[in-house]
């Protein structure tokens, strides 16, 4: 764990116009005054916030992220957005495979994994999301899920400087709910070792980040679970009031 440094990443979602960057530059000032610990700080914001937030972002030291990307650098895709476009933006990060866009728009693991590519190719560091449904795991198939999503979306070019993992269970995105640490722990064991077998050299220092339903009242107990590096935080990163409590746990 040591040489994997904690991160803390929020997903505003489809949330956020430009009056709602007041709580971004609180995030910014706080994570200034160092108070996210050792963590690194990143929000993924709307894409149409990411230009009038990277000033302060970038002075501040957290970390500027998008919540997806086309897998072309650019072309006749309407409505899309590359990851240059992204990075042009003042974004370092970008979020691939959440469960919403996974669910929502159809992408399957194949798509996530050329998402991925083209985040690397633009240089910007991918957080892929994992995590089964209520139904997988009550059937007994979270790891082999997870597992196939693994292998299925990350690029043999990954490096733990260009991928961050998220695992992220469906049922517990939103919802309050929380896998109990020992399911956690399970997991993010089960992520590492199958990392490891895909990908050796990235083993050890990848990130494996825990989301799903992570508030400043359990981030502690959460964080402390062994693999887990850092929350990928919805709900509760909206205010900064809410994300630097979780991200204060460091
Ligand atoms: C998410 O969607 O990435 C997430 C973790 O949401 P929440 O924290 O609101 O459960």
């Amino acid at each position: 764990r040591s040489e994997r440094r904690p991160l803390v990443a929020g997903n505003w979602k489809m949330n956020g116009l430009r009056k709602d960057l007041v709580e971004a530059e609180k995030i910014c000032v706080a994570a200034a005054a160092g108070e996210a610990g050792e963590a690194e700080v990143v929000i993924c914001l709307p894409a149409t916030l990411l230009i009038s937030a990277a000033p302060a972002c970038h002075a501040a030291g957290v970390g500027l992220g998008g919540q997806h990307c086309h897998g072309e650098p650019k072309g006749p895709f309407t409505g899309d957005l590359s990851a240059e476009m992204l990075r042009d933006a003042g974004a370092s990060y970008v979020i691939l495979g959440h469960s919403e866009r996974r669910a929502g728009h159809n992408e399957g693991n194949a798509a996530v994994r050329e998402k991925t590519r083209g985040a690397f190719r633009a240089g910007l560091t991918a957080i892929v999301c994992v995590g089964e449904t209520r139904g997988q795991r009550e059937a007994g198939d979270a790891l082999p899920i997870v597992g196939s999503q693994l292998t299925g979306s990350i690029p043999g070019e990954a490096t733990p400087q260009n991928l961050v993992i998220a695992y992220e269970p469906v049922w517990a995105i939103g919802t309050g709910l929380t896998p109990t640490l020992r399911d956690i722990a399970e997991m993010h064991r089960f992520i590492r070792e199958r990392v490891g077998v895909d990908l050796p050299r990235i083993r050890d220092g990848i990130r494996i980040l825990y989301g799903g339903s992570v508030k400043p009242n359990n981030a502690a107990d959460l964080m402390r679970v062994p693999n887990v590096d850092g929350a990928l935080v919805g709900g509760a990163s909206l205010t900064a009031k809410d994300f630097m409590g979780i991200a204060g746990v460091y």
